[in-house]
């Protein structure tokens, strides 16, 4: 890990420069399009946690450059990353498909047996009505992944063959969107739980695509820690007039997606929503409506909290006899049978996390509007918490899907979702969308005024 090294600065907005980036292949400035960006220009960049305008000249391969001020990572460059992206991409797209195709898991109840598909939740959860949890399901863990895969690879094959058109600067700009969705592992984890609370009353048999499941997760954790973005975008064409580096006390924008940074003159010369010149994403200097959208969502996900935990999210009939689980139900049935391990996971995952989300989400806002001055840093870091750890409050709602998909034999033993998992999942979604709304560069504003003069976009010394 580097430290990018201040060189310089007016106006308190300081330029950071870090070492050598090792770009693989041909120069693209010297590719087929001729329309790559200069050295220059492709150095700056504007950290997207707190804003602070730098340089990132090349690092050596397998290191990483760290922001100066609040310490977010600028750039990881990593060795031979398009071969490795491509090859774990073709090795995850056919494990995704194994994966689809057939049943991952046997239920064997009294002499009946259940098989359930990645798809067959979905299905059974939208045959009980349970529409939008069907959608959300349907979108995390199978949609989402897919896109992403199929997308990298349009993208990458073309790039490898040295040819890049604009339509692959947006493509690979869904794939930087879908990302956060796809929640494979979450849905493994989700997985292990359930065949934990089913082994008491059951033979639970690991199906084919079980195992091409478990390796797809690590081919698409292996894929993404071996994609380098920057290399990606270094290759995709800019227009001409956002290609020359901004001049001395020019002020500049950047985009959040491609963090290509421009002269603010030349984002956009027509008036209305500026877009960005290299992969369409709207150019905003802040988030727009940041707090308003940020608190509107934390109140929504406030009001569905109480609901996910004190309602049922599924109902058990065996032998006749019905049942309903809360969350807090589920977890003390884990505790009860010995599984303390797995029942402090649930336990932190589906409750702790999404009230320590909540918590912290409204913390950062009441700071940021009371333009508090104070710790920065720590602040951001607490932002960077609730966007790493949000997504494995699905858990719960995978262990509903699956618990659905596999015990269905009528009278003889049937999980039904309740209303509880609606609402759970509803509070999951809408904390990682609150969390996506807030801007983190807001923390530092107060800061920037006090000590270093109102620069939103930044200004190039
Ligand atoms: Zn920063
Ligand atoms: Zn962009």
């Amino acid at each position: 890990m580097v430290f990018a090294q201040p060189v310089g600065g007016s106006r308190g907005e300081r330029i950071f420069a870090s070492t050598n980036l090792a770009h693989e292949g041909a120069d693209p400035a010297a590719n087929s399009t001729g329309t790559a960006i200069s050295g220059e220009l492709r150095e700056l960049i504007q950290c997207h946690e707190c804003g602070l305008l730098q340089r990132n000249p090349p690092l050596p391969a397998g290191c990483a450059a760290r922001c100066g001020r609040c310490g977010a990572t600028l750039h990881r460059s990593i060795p031979n990353s398009l071969d490795r992206t491509l090859a774990l991409t073709c090795a995850g797209i056919v494990l995704f498909v194994v994966a689809n195709s057939f049943p991952f898991l046997s239920f064997q109840f009294q002499g009946q047996t259940t098989e359930a598909t990645l798809f067959t939740g979905v299905e059974e959860l939208y045959r009980q009505g349970m529409w939008a949890l069907s959608l959300a399901v349907f979108f995390t863990s199978i949609l989402a992944p897919g896109l992403q895969l199929g997308l990298l690879l349009i993208v990458l094959v073309p790039l490898r063959m040295n040819r890049c058109g604009r339509g692959l600067s947006r493509l690979f700009r869904y794939v930087a969107t879908l990302t956060p969705w796809g929640m494979m592992d979450v849905f493994m984890l989700g997985i292990l739980v359930s065949v934990v609370k089913l082994a008491d009353m059951s033979t639970i048999v690991p199906g084919t695509s079980l195992f091409a499941f478990a390796g797809l997760i690590f081919v698409l954790a292996a894929a993404q820690a071996a994609l380098d973005k920057d290399i990606v975008w270094s290759r995709m064409p800019v227009p001409a007039r956002v290609r020359r580096p901004p001049q001395s006390g020019e002020p500049v924008c950047s985009c959040r997606v491609c963090e290509l940074v421009m002269p603010e003159s030349k984002a956009d010369p027509a008036p209305g929503r500026p877009s960005c010149p290299r992969c369409g994403a709207g150019l905003h200097r802040r988030k727009p409506e940041s707090l308003q959208r940020t608190w509107a969502l934390v109140i929504a996900a406030i009001v569905c909290y109480l609901p996910a935990n004190l309602l049922p999210i599924m109902t058990v009939t065996s032998l006749g006899k019905t049942q309903s689980d809360t969350i807090l139900s589920g977890v003390i049935f884990l505790f009860n049978h010995g599984l303390w391990s797995l029942a402090l996971v649930v336990f932190v995952a589906s409750v702790l996390v999404p009230l320590m989300k909540l918590v912290i989400l409204v913390y950062l806002l009441v700071s940021v509007q009371m333009r508090s001055p104070r710790r920065p840093r720590d602040r951001t870091r607490l932002y960077r918490l609730t966007e790493a750890v949000g997504r494995w409050s699905m858990v719960d709602i995978y262990v509903v899907t699956i618990l659905v998909a596999l015990v269905r034999l009528g009278n003889l033993a049937t999980i039904e979702a309740g209303p509880g998992a609606v609402f759970f999942a509803a509070v999951v979604i809408i904390t990682l969308f609150a969390a996506a709304a807030f801007d983190p560069r807001l923390i530092w504003d107060h800061r920037s005024r006090a000590h270093d003069g109102a620069c939103l976009g930044g200004v190039l010394n």
